[in-house]
């Protein structure tokens, strides 16, 4: 895939380590991105550009390395903020999701009260890699009756072809090919 000149860049942030957490995942880490804050304010601008004439009403995060992003981002923005956790996390009523991982499977959480029918929705995580935790959220988000405008990450793992599974449109800053 195509790298976004104006933000390719941002690779130059990043710190591939082989074998963590587990053997066989190369991990892609960004410390040096938010250890830098022109770097990481240029990143979270860049994302802002964006979505400033999408209308978006609302920025989702996604727990936990999505935090990071979203907020900054919701900030920004001057948009409100909402999380979407793994399970028990969150004290409201929840509407909960279950997904396959590659090996064995997760849930996520979001508060009924999170999101009001039609408000457009820009969900944020830090990397799309199978693309699994993104679908689920996206159902999440719809099962609230509310948008997904776009799913938006720093970064995008090609080889696993994560934008196949997610059913809407996708946004990475950085594409990253491991192979
Ligand atoms: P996935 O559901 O497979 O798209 O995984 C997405 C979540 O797992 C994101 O929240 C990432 O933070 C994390 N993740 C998955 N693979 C990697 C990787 N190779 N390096 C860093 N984080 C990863």
């Amino acid at each position: 895939m195509k790298q976004a000149k104006r933000t390719k860049w941002i690779l130059d942030y990043f710190h591939p380590t082989p074998n963590f957490p587990t053997s066989g995942i190369q991990f892609q880490w960004y410390a040096n991105l938010l250890r830098n804050p022109t770097a990481f304010r240029q990143a979270v601008k860049e994302l802002a550009d964006r979505y400033k004439d999408m209308h978006v009403d609302v920025i989702a995060g996604l727990d936990s390395r999505g935090f990071i992003f979203s907020s900054a981002l919701a900030y920004e923005m001057k948009l409100p903020l909402i999380l979407i956790r793994k399970p028990g996390k969150l004290p409201g009523a929840t509407e909960k999701i279950e997904y396959a991982l590659e090996y064995g499977r997760n849930s996520l959480e979001i508060e009924k009260d999170s999101l009001r029918q039609g408000q457009r929705v820009v969900i944020v995580d830090d990397i799309i890699a199978t693309g699994g935790t993104a679908a689920a959220s996206c159902s999440l988000v719809e099962r609230l009756d509310a948008i997904v405008v776009e799913v938006a990450c720093l970064a995008e793992l090609t080889e696993l072809k994560g934008r196949d599974k997610i059913h809407h449109p996708v946004f990475s800053l950085i594409t990253i090919d491991a192979k």
